[in-house]
């Protein structure tokens, strides 16, 4: 399988290596290589290269399904000088432990890149180192612990990936209970396990932790101490043939004089841009949380006070209506004041009062139209009679047929009717000839008579009434005036005898 896959890469092998980054190499100073060398390794059937992620050195890219890096810009560079033809092997899914066994092995030929360490150099080759990075004691944030070194690492729980550098340095100068290895490709267990608190701090690649650090969110975590001391050193890891002893003091030669600066720098500066391109993606993705966050809850609080202002509304024109309600309520009741302040309660005609507001009216009226005005006034005869023999109930039914015989004979729609005080009736005639008043007034006392109703103790044994009627065709006479000379025209009545009208007209 894995052959068929290396014959497929074979023949285009920069296929998955970027190779433009080798023109970012140079050499301090010429190399020499023998004419024999140089066919030797032109003849070598393509090498079988494994990779790793470890930027800056490798980086591999899926969208371009290709690596970059420091590394790749220096074995491109190499295998070039020396006409090498090589291809990358798949090794997508293998530990790196597995795929350092598959070059010890001799299934694949090189292994990059790899940091030098005496058990790794006893089953491989390694060429010159050609980059160097550290190590970092890496630890939650906030928790203080006081580490400039590995000497101090000696009170903590630390967590380490098996296989690196300083695996046996850490293994010698702890005890094993407190030393928690983890595989390579389990790294993110090792870091969930210090943000769990399982572990105090942890040893690790500064700039692969960098690195994960945005793209895991571990921002919990932090670097407490870079061990300058103890640089990692990167090479080649060639497995162990007589002719990859050759080929590797080759690449030795050139390794020696190389100028990877350049490379260098433009791999870190990659390394720099993607890990602010993560932080602006993440700053993007905050934003666009908390912008859908805000805009929900905007939402919401229009929809509250969407129902708030509609309950209002409705309870507004709940209490608008009750306001209309009360408000005809008391225009009703106000009315029914009105009519009870002018009217008489004993006999349902007009009351003094509405008499005299009537009067005065009529008498203004008068003035200007110059019609008559006549006043009446009627008084039942002898009535304290009837009061002492019938008993004051009988009285009021007394007075109430009274007022129904006013009520018929009152009738124009421009009379007034009305109770006086007590057993005294007062009418109102307007625009009536005097001739007409004194007929209308016969005509009351006449209807009363016809009542028969008993007054025993009156020498006429039945009800009777005086009336006074006094008229204003012309001149100055006031309403009281008038008034009084209608009373004085009962009293007159009165004196002649009672049970009859005596009238006047007053003139000019
Ligand atoms: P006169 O013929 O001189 O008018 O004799 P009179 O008995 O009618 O005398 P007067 O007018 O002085 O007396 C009126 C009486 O009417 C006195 C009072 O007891 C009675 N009276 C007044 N108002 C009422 C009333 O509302 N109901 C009843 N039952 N009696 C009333
Ligand atoms: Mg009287
Ligand atoms: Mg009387």
């Amino acid at each position: 399988m894995r052959q068929s896959v290396l014959l497929g890469l074979c023949c285009g092998a920069a296929l998955a290596l970027a190779c433009d980054g080798a023109q970012r190499i140079h050499l301090r100073e010429p190399v020499a290589l023998s004419a024999q060398e140089r066919a030797e390794f032109r003849a070598m059937a393509p090498l079988r290269i494994l990779a790793i992620d470890a930027p800056p050195m490798v980086r591999y890219d899926q969208a371009s399904d290709s690596h970059a890096g420091i590394a790749v810009d220096i074995w491109c560079f190499i295998a070039q000088e020396l006409g090498l033809s090589y291809a990358i092997l798949p090794g997508r899914g293998q530990t790196v432990a597995e795929k350092i066994l598959e070059v010890q092995q001799g299934r694949a030929d090189v292994f990059m890149p790899l940091s030098r360490q005496p058990e790794r150099a006893r089953h491989g080759i390694f060429t010159l180192p050609y980059y160097q990075s550290y190590y970092a004691i890496i630890a939650r944030k906030g928790r203080g612990l006081r580490v400039r070194g590995m000497n101090d690492l000696a009170p903590y729980r630390v967590g380490v990936v098996k296989g690196v550098a300083l695996e046996p340095r850490l293994q010698a100068s702890l005890p094993a209970t407190q030393l928690t290895s983890f595989d390579q490709t389990n790294s993110d267990g090792m870091f969930q396990a210090l943000l769990d608190e399982r572990l105090d701090p942890v040893v690790f690649s500064k700039s692969i932790f960098e690195e994960k650090r945005l793209t895991r969110d571990y921002f919990d975590l932090e670097v407490i101490h870079t061990l300058r001391d103890d640089p990692r050193e990167y090479g080649f890891y060639f497995s162990a043939t007589p002719r990859n002893q050759r080929l590797v003091e080759a690449f030795n030669r050139y390794l020696a004089v190389i100028d990877a600066s350049e490379s260098l720098a433009r791999h870190e500066e990659g390394e720099r841009q993607l890990i602010e391109r993560y932080v602006e993606q993440r700053r993007q993705r905050t934003l666009l949380q908390t912008a859908s966050v805000a805009a929900a809850l905007l939402t919401l609080g229009f929809g509250l006070a969407f129902v708030r202002y509609r309950r209002l509304a409705r309870r507004l024109a709940a209490s608008n209506q009750q306001i209309g309600r009360q408000k005809q309520e008391l225009q009703e009741s106000n009315e029914r004041l009105e009519r009870l302040s002018l009217s008489d309660g004993l006999t349902g005609l007009a009351n003094r009062r509405a008499f005299d507001q009537a009067l005065q009216r009529e008498h203004a009226r008068r003035q200007r139209t110059g019609a008559p005005l006549s006043v009446l006034l009627i008084d039942v005869d002898h009535f304290k009679g009837v009061n002492d023999y019938y008993g004051h109930s009988t009285g009021d039914d007394y007075l109430r047929a009274i007022a129904q015989v006013l009520s018929r004979t009152v009738a124009r729609a421009s009379d007034l009717a009305a109770r006086h005080g007590g057993e005294e009736f007062a009418c109102l005639l307007p625009d009536t000839a005097a001739a007409d008043v004194q007929r209308l007034a016969e005509r009351i006392r006449e209807a009363t008579a016809g009542l028969a109703l008993p007054n025993a103790l009156a020498p006429t044994p039945q009800l009777t009434v005086s009336i006074g009627v006094a008229t204003l065709k012309s001149g100055p006479a006031t309403a009281q005036e008038l008034l009084a000379q209608a009373d004085a025209q009962l009293y007159a009545a009165k004196r002649a005898g009672r049970d009859r009208v005596h009238a006047t007209v007053l003139r000019a």
